[in-house]
C-alpha cells in the first residue's frame, strides 16, 4: 500500500489533504491526473447509465437535508459503530471489526454495546496494537457528520452533511414524476460527494470521511420484482465487465500510441 500511496503522489494523482498545514488524518486530494480519472469514470457511468437509457433521469440535491429525512431514514437513531478505547495504549477500535477478526464466522451486527462486551471478555480479545486485554465499555458512536446552520452554534438546530444519496431521489420523488413524464419502471441517478464520521478510517482512499458515490435507486411494481432483478444482475455483470474493458481498452490506446510516437 505505500509503494501505491507513493506512486499516486509523485504522478499527481492523489495528494494528502493539508499537507503544508501538517495534514489532516484521512483526507485526500486528487491532483491533475488523478482528477480527470475520477472524472472519466463517473462520466461512464453517468453515460452508461443515465445518458444512454431512457428510463432513467438525473438528480443533483442538496449535500445539506431537513434533519427529519435522517430521523426518518432511521439514520439519526441507528446509522451508528460500537467503539473501544484500548486503556493501555490509548487506540480506538471498531467493536464488531475486533470480534470478527477473533472469532472467524462470528456476525455481530446490530448487537447491543452490553453483549458486545461479553463476547469480547468470553473470546479473550486484543488490542491489535499493544497485546492488551483492557478496553474500555462499548459504546455507539453515529456515523452521520453534524453540523449547524447559524451564526451562534448553541443555539443553532443541528444539520447533517448526508451520509448516503438515496434520500434525495426519495424525498424528490414525486417532483421527478410530475415534471419527467416518467411511468413505472424508472430511476432517478444521483452522483457526488458523502460523508461519513468514521470511528477508524484509514487504509488510503479506501476508507475515508468524506468520498464520492454514484447511485441510482430504481422504481418498479411490486409484481414486476423477480424480472427486474434478473434484468439488473445482468446489466451489472456487463457493466463490470465493460468498466474493465475499457479501462484496458484505453491503456492499449495509449500504449500504441506511445510505441508509435518513440
Ligand atoms: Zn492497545
Amino acid at each position: 500500500m505505500d509503494k501505491i500511496v507513493s506512486l499516486c503522489k509523485r504522478r499527481g494523482f492523489i495528494f494528502p489533504g493539508s499537507e503544508i498545514y501538517g495534514g489532516l488524518a484521512n483526507t485526500w486530494d486528487y491532483g491533475p491526473l488523478g482528477v480527470e480519472l475520477k472524472n472519466n469514470i463517473e462520466r461512464l457511468w453517468w453515460k452508461f447509465f443515465v445518458h444512454d437509457r431512457l428510463d432513467m433521469v438525473g438528480l443533483d440535491a442538496a449535500i445539506l437535508m431537513n434533519p427529519k429525512v435522517w430521523k426518518a431514514s432511521g439514520h439519526v437513531d441507528s446509522f451508528n459503530d460500537a467503539m473501544v478505547d484500548c486503556k493501555n495504549c490509548k487506540s480506538r477500535h471498531r467493536a464488531d471489526h475486533l470480534i470478527e477478526d477473533a472469532v472467524p464466522g462470528v456476525k455481530v451486527e446490530g448487537i447491543a454495546p452490553e453483549d458486545l462486551d461479553k463476547l469480547m471478555q468470553e473470546n479473550a480479545v486484543v488490542c491489535p496494537k499493544c497485546g492488551a486485554k483492557n478496553f474500555t465499555g462499548a459504546r455507539r458512536f453515529n456515523l452521520l457528520f453534524q453540523t449547524n446552520i447559524g451564526p451562534v452554534e448553541k443555539n443553532a438546530e443541528p444539520v447533517y452533511l448526508r451520509g448516503e444519496l438515496a434520500q434525495a431521489m426519495f424525498v424528490d420523488f414525486k417532483s421527478i414524476l410530475e415534471t419527467s413524464r416518467k411511468k413505472l419502471p424508472f430511476g432517478i441517478a444521483q452522483s457526488g460527494k458523502v460523508f461519513r464520521n468514521e470511528i477508524t478510517p484509514g487504509n488510503f482512499v479506501f476508507r475515508t470521511l468524506e468520498f464520492d458515490l454514484m447511485e441510482f435507486e430504481y422504481f418498479i411494481r411490486a409484481e414486476e420484482w423477480e424480472k427486474c432483478f434478473e434484468y439488473w444482475l445482468q446489466k451489472m455483470q456487463e457493466v463490470s465487465k465493460a468498466f474493465c474493458m475499457w479501462t484496458m481498452m484505453k491503456v492499449n490506446v495509449r500504449e500504441k500510441r506511445r510505441l508509435l510516437s518513440a
